[in-house]
């Protein structure tokens, strides 16, 4: 594909753009229960108008943007104090929690660097169900990874991860809360060991940074996580989730400014110029910068308290339908407005693939299996219609798995730990298991559900990282005749 030889019509270009999106989803409906965070027209109209106002600048060099500077001092100075930070607590925004994390790894890890150089070979110790951007930073920053298993709650285990903890440990990691369950981890005791053994503990509070300040003000249960703990060095917190703003604005915060330092990159010979850059992007959008100052002080306070109690309830009156429906529980204690669904005695996959063909939009998780949901403002009408269609889901999922009782994959599927993976790889993995490392199949597998057993079945983990790797590069392939809108 080259670019066109002849340009379109801002008319023409727009129509094409948005026939493209006909078939994604519709999430204004309140089917989807992932990705996007939405709090109403006006905000967006807001949040879009901010946007556009600094659509051309750039945060790079504040000294010749100062409102960006302005900005994003505001930013994160009142996220600082959001997360019980005082005044010396102190940070950057980045473009998401991925960048967030992957700064306060490699800051940990340069403070180590240079306050215990006798270690050659840096570890971090991460809970399971800590995001996979310590991975990631752990794989671009050269920091060996340690994970360690979780409680029955699904919380990060101290013992284990005291006994996990060397002399190469640079630094530990609690989630407020984790993602995929929504349960707290034990950040108090994480604070008390962090400053027995003087190792640097960050708190991933990506989703829960600007919720459960709130949900804690409203008179619900939270437990510390934030910098009114002692133990804490740097916590990360998504302004572009629970705060409403546009996507690609999150803060990255450290006790000190000293610490914050340690994440500058300076360059002082290239031939055009000094060059120095607070975190890895080198150009910083403007509009987003704009757009994450413009959501907090047109909601403040007291909007997020509002939204927060609304989809406080809306979550509330789920949960305890789901609970109410024999075979399905919420997993764990979820403290917010994230929360897993799982299953003892369904397959909860086949309950997901039920509820696909009726329409929402919903996570698979895996190690426990669940169902995953990030409950918004626009989940509070559709309430008894989602449990409505979840119990009808439940129930033709009961007879198919007595249906199918003796068929070795439904099998393999109730016992085995699954892996969710794309349906595009059906064929591939189908070819795999008729070629003996996986379990006999009659015919390929009409349902995903099925699928992840059969994934979950196979021998080595290897494969499925190879096959998700292959999946990708098809994924960003070229476009090809069929989908170009000649
Ligand atoms: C979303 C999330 C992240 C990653 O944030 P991105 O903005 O997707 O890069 C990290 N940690 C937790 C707990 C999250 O929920």
């Amino acid at each position: 594909m080259k670019i066109p030889s002849k340009g379109g019509t801002p008319e023409e270009i727009l129509a094409k753009m948005k026939a493209a999106g006909a078939n994604d989803a519709r999430w204004r409906d309140g089917r989807v229960f992932s990705l996007v965070y939405y709090a109403g027209e006006e905000a967006l109209a807001l949040l879009k108008d901010a946007y556009m106002m600094y659509f051309s600048e750039n945060g790079l060099n504040p000294s010749v943007f100062p409102s960006l500077r302005r900005f994003e001092a505001e930013v994160v100075a009142m996220t600082a104090h959001l997360l019980g930070g005082d005044a010396e607590v102190t940070g950057t925004m980045t473009a998401g929690g991925t960048e967030s994390i992957l700064m306060a790894v490699k800051t940990a890890k340069t403070f180590a660097q240079e306050t215990r150089p006798e270690i050659k070979a840096p570890e971090m110790v991460v809970p399971l169900s800590a995001h996979p951007a310590f991975d990631k930073a752990a794989h671009y920053f050269g920091v060996k990874m340690i994970h360690t298993p979780l409680k029955d709650d699904l919380t990060a285990d101290v013992e284990v991860i005291k006994r996990a903890l060397t002399p190469n440990t640079i630094l530990m990691v609690g989630s407020a809360p984790a993602y995929p369950q929504g349960v707290m981890d034990p950040i108090a005791e994480l604070s008390t060991l962090a400053r027995e053994k003087n190792i640097w503990l960050h708190v991933d509070a990506c989703v829960g940074g600007f919720m459960l300040p709130f949900v804690k003000k409203l008179g619900y249960p939270v437990p510390p996580f934030d910098f009114s703990t002692p133990g804490v060095s740097s916590m990360s917190a998504d302004i572009h989730k629970y705060g409403y703003a546009a996507k690609g604005a999150s803060v990255v915060l450290y006790r000190t400014r000293a610490l914050r330092k340690r994440q500058f990159f300076v360059y002082t010979e290239w031939p055009g110029g000094i060059y120095a850059s607070p975190s890895v992007a080198g150009t910083r959008p403007g509009g987003a910068i704009a757009a994450a100052w413009a959501a907090l002080n047109y909601f403040g306070e007291e909007g997020y308290l509002e939204i927060t109690k609304e989809t406080m309830e809306t979550t509330r009156r789920l949960q305890e339908g789901i609970n109410a429906i024999d075979g399905l529980k919420v997993l764990g204690a979820p403290v917010g407005t994230v929360f897993g669904i799982g299953a003892d005695t369904l397959d909860i996959y086949a309950v997901g693939d039920e509820m696909t063909l009726r329409g929402w939009v919903l996570d698979r998780q895996q190690n426990p299996a669940s169902l995953h949901l990030t409950v918004n403002r626009v989940h509070t009408p559709i309430v008894e219609t989602f449990l409505t269609d979840l119990r009808e889901a439940v129930r033709l999922t009961r007879e198919a798995t007595f249906r199918n009782v003796t068929n070795k994959m439904v099998k393999s599927v109730a016992k085995s730990a699954v892996k969710i993976l794309p349906k595009n790889l059906t064929g591939k993995l189908t070819s795999l298991a008729a070629s003996g490392s996986g379990p006999a199949t009659d015919g390929p597998p009409q349902r995903t559900a099925a699928l992840y057993g059969m994934i979950g079945s196979l021998p080595n983990r290897g494969d499925i990282h190879n096959l998700v790797l292959d999946f990708m590069d098809k994924l960003n392939a070229p476009p090809t005749d069929s989908q170009s809108d000649k």
